[in-house]
């Protein structure tokens, strides 16, 4: 029997790379903090109906890539293909954005989408996703930016850059939709089938196609610029000009429309250089009809997702370091079989007092004891003579030195040493 293996588009985040998942998330989790978003924990599943509405049926993820199944209730559900659908679903039914308070939350977790897998595109991929629910100002917009921002600097990303579009709201963009449907419907000839079938029922989307020929014809597109009502064009100035205030560079790029009907106004990604076709690091904007999409009172909301598997890579390609690995300090060593006892009573001391340490439930002999003492600070070494006087040999891996101390002040010693 052939033995069974992870899924296409899954894989195993393994002790060699999850030390570096870690330092990603707990970074992330430090800035979140720093600039006031609180965590919070939301189902995998979800009803489908939520995807449905609030990304939008019309949709690549909805129509095509939602991992959708009848539970056995009959109800449909849906792997959460995104973050942002299920944090307003949150808000909404706990009430956190209740008589005009806001909230910002932020959590990570696994996300999935039946894409065709490629480098830094996975079906089940993982994000760090941040919302700000409740505020319709643009300095949220701006505080975002900046979040996604600064998560980036501490982990010493470089080479990116900020592209930023604003894709109207409920008033403009369906006078620029029709604008679109009106300008390719004069190229039809020249548009890919994918992009012809999007001709009516999502437009905009055409925009974002990667297809040589679909760009040439997008390049000469109306620009979205023109279209923008009074309001989104204001709201649009005072983004850029806070951004600008904090002292950063972005491009503005007409044809950013983001794969998720929800959003409103602002819009922008973070590209990496050194990552290829899939180069975006993280996405979002502002959602303003998210919640009555979805079925609660108009909440405001503007966010970001960014795509921790493809951090790594970037990080990984750059250099950048990860922090320490995390090393075990201390090994304890049984020179003989009678001394494993007391060997494992001192490594349960060690690890209650905060010290890793390590020692084998194997039954291997001293020599292999050694071998695998090799890559700790210390070794902890008990035979018939320390159990006899209370005492460990402790061994300096890093200067071959070596002392013989009473077993009650080891923790002590190597605490002092560490
Ligand atoms: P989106 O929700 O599509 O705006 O994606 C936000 C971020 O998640 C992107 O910028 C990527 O970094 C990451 N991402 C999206 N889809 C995938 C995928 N299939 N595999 C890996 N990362 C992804």
């Amino acid at each position: 029997m052939p033995a069974i293996i992870a899924p296409r588009g899954t894989r195993d985040i393994l002790p060699a790379e999850s030390w570096k998942w870690s330092y990603i998330i707990n970074t992330a989790s430090k800035t979140m903090t720093d600039f006031g978003f609180r965590e919070i924990h939301l189902p995998v599943f979800e009803h489908t109906e939520l995807f449905a509405r609030g990304v939008g049926e019309t949709t690549d993820i909805v129509e095509k890539e939602m991992y959708t199944f009848n539970d056995r209730g009959g109800r449909s559900i849906t792997l959460r293909p995104e973050a942002t659908a299920g944090v307003m679903r949150a808000a909404i039914e706990n009430n956190l954005c209740a008589q005009g308070a806001s909230a910002k939350l932020w959590n990570w977790g696994p996300m999935f989408r039946h894409e065709r897998p490629q480098k830094g595109r996975y079906r089940q991929f993982y994000q760090i996703d941040a919302e700000c629910l409740g505020i319709s100002g643009a300095m949220a917009d701006v505080e975002v930016i900046a979040l996604s921002i600064e998560i980036f600097r501490r982990l010493g990303l470089k080479n990116l850059e900020v592209v930023i579009n604003s894709v109207g709201c409920e008033k403009c963009r369906p006078v620029y939709r029709q604008k679109l449907v009106d300008y390719f419907s004069a190229h039809l000839g020249e548009l890919c089938e994918t992009c012809k079938d999007r001709l009516n029922r999502n437009p905009l989307r055409i925009l974002d196609c990667k297809k040589e020929s679909c760009g040439r014809v997008s390049d000469g597109a109306p620009d979205i610029f023109d279209s923008l009502c009074d309001e989104c064009r204001e709201h649009f100035a005072e983004v850029r000009s806070g951004l600008e205030r904090l002292g950063f560079t972005y491009t503005l790029n007409k044809r950013l429309v983001r794969g998720l009907d929800y959003y409103t106004k602002t819009a922008y990604e973070i590209l990496s250089g050194d990552l290829g076709a899939q180069n975006a690091v993280a996405g979002g904007g502002r959602y303003d009809n998210l919640a009555s999409a979805i079925g609660g009172a108009k909440i405001p909301g503007v966010g970001f997702a960014c795509g921790l598997d493809r951090v790594a890579l970037v990080m990984e390609e750059q250099g950048c370091s990860f922090g320490e690995m995390p090393a075990v300090t201390v090994y304890c060593v049984a020179l003989d079989n009678e001394s494993r006892g007391a060997v494992q009573v001192l490594t349960h001391k060690f690890r209650t007092e905060g010290i890793s340490a390590e020692c084998d439930t194997s039954g291997r002999g001293f020599k292999a004891q050694m071998k695998s003492a090799g890559s700790c600070k210390f070794a902890c070494i008990i035979g018939a003579d320390e159990r006899a006087n209370n005492s460990v040999a402790v061994k300096n891996l890093s200067d071959g030195s070596q002392i013989s101390i009473p077993v009650d002040e080891a923790v002590t010693y190597i605490k002092e040493r560490m």
